[in-house]
């Protein structure tokens, strides 16, 4: 019966999730998580190839990394992990490099033999040829970085293929996702800790879910049901804030992805987690082969699962995975989250419920501080 709940989760990513697991064990009060997918999770799911035994990531190769302690510790109780440590590459014009650019990119692409000083002194000269003193955007911000030859090598057409925007529109902090080293350094995160989960994502969601208090319902669209649900509920949206506000100041642009699953019969495909694709005219943006997530694990050699990941503008119909945070974009938000500053009884969470490109350790982050800043003065008065 959902009207017997006076906590509503609306989605069950790590945002969803580590907010019923509060609210459960904090509050130790019951708790109604609903999903409009199958399976719980959201896009940080992961589970076993059905063929092949490997464990896939059916939205994306999710590394799980943080340097808070908080968030490790939360994430800690739920699962153990390995001492995986990403590194990816990239193709261009028939050649493969470390990514991100640190110096064997460097030196591979312009066929040099520079040490560390000398790297330093030869990218600021590529970003003195055109600068930048205080770079606006995206692009601006990598060629004050790189200089615009690496920009057009590595940066620019992948861009291109992610985003399909002008890059003078996409936010600085994009890019500065990515570190830029002088050293031969190829991991593809700094942070303090690193690893996956030793049984999966699936694993960490069921350990989560098991808590008596917690009700999960998968194949649920909070919209279908809203009407079934107490009038004092308290409800924490994880959904597109759009959405929510049935697109009354207009419609956000989000970035969706298209996955193409195959299973070549080599033990190795491609030698390595993750390859992107740096050039414009190749149609997808990177590919993923999972086994190599897992090298503690003894996988079958007779076949391997490679996915090729391709982006596009989202419609209405399509999962919206990515904000693209144009100007346009931040103007419309702010509208939203006027409306949604009235709405007392709702918090708003996520990478759809507050439009940012959140990483699964800042979603949980923003949902430990939500619960203490937002749901805690909704139940206990001041
Ligand atoms: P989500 O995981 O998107 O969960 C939201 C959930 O809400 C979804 O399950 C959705 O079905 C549900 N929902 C929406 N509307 C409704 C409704 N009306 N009713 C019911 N349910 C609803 N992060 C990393 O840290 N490392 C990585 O390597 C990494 N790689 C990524 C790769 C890709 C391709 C993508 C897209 C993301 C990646 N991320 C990565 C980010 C990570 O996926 C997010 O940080 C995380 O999923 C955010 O959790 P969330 O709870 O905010 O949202
Ligand atoms: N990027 C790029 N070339 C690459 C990898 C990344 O230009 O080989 C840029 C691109 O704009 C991308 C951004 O850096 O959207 C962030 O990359 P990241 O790998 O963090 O993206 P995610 O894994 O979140 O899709």
């Amino acid at each position: 019966n959902l009207s017997e709940f006076r906590f509503i989760v609306v989605g069950s990513g790590f945002f969803g999730a580590a907010m019923a697991e509060r609210i459960a064990t904090i509050l130790r009060e019951p708790v109604l998580v609903l999903e409009r997918r199958h399976h719980l999770g959201g896009n940080s799911y992961s589970v076993p190839d059905p063929e092949t035994g490997i464990e896939i990531h059916p939205y994306g190769s999710h590394l799980f990394h943080t340097s808070s302690d908080a968030v490790w510790q939360w994430i800690g109780r739920f699962s153990r992990f390995t001492h995986y440590r990403h590194r990816v590459f990239t193709r261009y014009r028939g050649r493969t490099y470390t990514m991100p650019i640190n110096l064997m990119t460097l030196n591979t692409l312009f066929g040099l033999d520079l040490t560390p000083e000398q790297a330093r002194g030869f990218l600021a000269g590529e970003a003195a040829r055109e600068p930048y003193p205080d770079p606006a955007n995206l692009e601006e911000k990598a060629i004050s970085l790189v200089g615009r030859r690496l920009y057009e090598a590595f940066i620019k057409g992948y861009t291109a293929k992610q985003w399909e925007t002008d890059p003078r529109e996409l936010p600085a902090d994009v890019i500065t996702r990515l570190p830029v080293r002088l050293n031969y350094n190829d991991f593809y995160f700094n942070d303090i800790y690193e690893g996956l989960p030793v049984d999966g994502y699936h694993a960490i969601f069921d350990r989560i879910f098991a808590n008596s208090l917690i009700h999960a319902v998968t194949n649920c669209d909070f919209f279908d049901v809203r009407a079934l649900l107490r009038p004092d509920a308290i409800v924490i949206y994880t959904g597109p804030i759009d959405r929510y506000f049935d697109y009354c100041c207009g419609r956000l642009s989000w970035r969706t992805l298209d996955f193409q699953i195959e299973r070549p019969p080599v033990a190795d495909w491609q030698g390595t987690a993750v390859v992107n694709y740096a050039e414009q005219d190749v149609p997808f943006t990177r590919i993923h082969e999972f086994r190599h997530l897992h090298p503690e694990r003894r996988y079958r050699c007779d076949r391997t699962v490679i996915m090729r990941e391709y982006s596009r503008f989202a419609t209405a119909t399509d999962e919206p995975y990515y904000p693209v945070n144009t100007p346009a974009d931040r103007r419309i938000y702010d509208q939203y989250a006027a409306l949604a500053a009235q709405e007392t009884q709702v918090v708003f969470g996520g990478r759809l419920g507050t439009y940012r490109y959140l990483d699964m350790h800042q979603a949980i982050g923003a949902a430990l501080k939500a619960f203490e800043r937002e749901v805690m003065p909704l139940v206990v008065p001041a």
